[in-house]
């Protein structure tokens, strides 16, 4: 069974302070989270995660981060300017970025970040964008193909799609590159793989590991280039419903350092940094959206409407994802109603929930959206003119506190040219 992080009675204090809908954080949860990360792969001394900032790029959510010993992983240039306003610096910061505009790259090198090229035509574009080749570089690699892991009776475990991304480098691209990166003056180098997204398995990064330490072993063996890190990148998933089981992140550092020990070591590499670029593992289940019932419908379905919509919550919508709803008050009654959590846009597809079982639902209920700490309030948009929400974190002392202003009408209204 599922519980929010928050209690009805906290939750009916903070909605006091601060108006519906709002994403609201959890402190705690946030540093228990880093912290058992930073404890399964404490074996590994050069060990990093850089927080996939567009899963909560909030301030104060990355303050907490750096505070915990994370760095940052940015994809865009507001994303590095976030990371240089919240203090992060130099090698800190990932730039883990595709199709990546020049002006990126600029302030990429000027803030130090270490680079991540998605592609080997991205070596000579930055020689010409940024006049040199850094000595710090990474790649990252495609191998192609279908990803999969576990074979059972009920299908795959893990599957997905590599061979269909338009991310990375081939293997044959890599080599050429670490090639012609060394020859152009990089000294150190890093290898990056993306390849299954929110896996529910202690056993995607440790089969990852293998891949990756495999190549990193063949790359400096052929090319002489000096291999000083290995990204495992995000994927690491959560237990989005109630029967799913939660990743163990301790197995998994104990995985991925078997394979270090199996295949690194004996190669002479046992000086490799490990990195990881997590956002859903880190943020996820440590937000929730907090949402107001307004009413009833009863056609040829039932329907409760919220407050909230899709702009506050894209996934449901973009990947029929399924996010857990708690009846705030009523979290152990029976969930013997039937209803489609619906918002307000013009668009069928705004539902949090399709024939979900819930209990008794009444008009200003408050509904616990779960799991929307990642990729919930970042992936939001003004379409119909909604107005993204407010961010509010329960702190660790039980306090809460707003870390982002919900929009208003001005905001929306900024970008606009009015004639006269
Ligand atoms: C999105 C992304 C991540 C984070 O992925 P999660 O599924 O949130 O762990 C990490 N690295 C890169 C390059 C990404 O694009």
């Amino acid at each position: 069974m599922k519980r929010p992080f928050v209690t009805g009675r906290q939750l009916e204090k903070i909605v006091r302070q601060f108006p519906t809908p709002f994403h609201l954080y959890d402190e705690t949860g946030i540093r228990e989270t880093a912290r058992k990360l930073k404890a399964a792969f404490a074996w590994n001394p050069g060990f990093k995660e850089y927080f996939a900032v567009k899963a909560n790029p909030n301030p104060a959510i990355l303050k907490i981060l750096r505070e915990e010993g994370c760095g940052a992983d940015c994809s865009s240039l507001t994303e590095l300017m976030l990371a240089d306003k919240c203090g992060f610096t130099g090698s800190e910061i990932m730039f883990s970025s595709n199709d990546t505009p020049a002006e990126e790259f600029q302030l990429a090198a000027k803030l130090g970040a270490t680079i991540n090229l998605d592609d080997f035509t991205h070596i000579d574009f930055l020689k010409d964008t940024i006049g040199t080749i850094p000595e710090t570089i990474s790649c990252r690699f495609n191998p192609g193909g279908l990803f999969t892991l576990g074979e059972s009776a009920e299908g795959f475990q893990v599957m997905d799609n590599p061979g269909d991304s338009k991310y990375g480098f081939t293997k044959e691209q890599l080599f050429e590159g670490f090639k012609k990166l060394k020859a152009m003056g990089a000294k150190r180098f890093g290898i990056h793989a993306f390849l299954a997204s929110n896996t529910l398995s202690n056993d995607y990064y440790p089969t990852l590991a293998g891949i990756l330490f495999k190549l990193a072993v063949e790359l400096e063996r052929e090319t002489g280039c000096h291999i000083c890190f290995i990204n495992l990148s995000g994927g690491v998933g959560i237990p989005y419903k109630p029967d799913q089981q939660a990743n163990d992140i301790a197995v998994i550092g104990e995985g991925v350092r078997k394979q270090f020990e199996e295949i690194l070591v004996p190669a002479g590499m046992g000086d490799v940094s490990i990195c990881t670029e997590l956002g859903r593992f880190m943020l996820g289940p440590n937000g929730c959206l907090v949402t107001k019932v307004l009413h009833f419908k009863h056609t040829y379905k039932e329907y409760v409407g919220v407050d909230a919509c899709a702009a506050n919550l894209m996934r449901p919508a973009m990947y029929g994802a399924y996010h857990h709803i708690t009846v705030m008050g009523k979290e152990d009654a029976p969930c013997d109603h039937k209803y489609d959590v619906t918002g307000g846009l013009c668009e069928n597809n705004d539902k949090f929930a399709i024939d979900r079982m819930l209990p008794e639902v009444e008009i200003g209920d408050l509904l616990v959206i779960h799991d929307t700490g990642a990729h919930g309030f970042s992936m939001g948009y003004n379409y119909n003119g909604r107005l993204r929400s407010a961010e509010v974190l329960l702190q660790a002392d039980g306090s809460s506190r707003l870390i982002r202003r919900a929009e208003t009408p001005e905001d929306y209204f900024a970008t606009m040219l009015f004639e006269d």
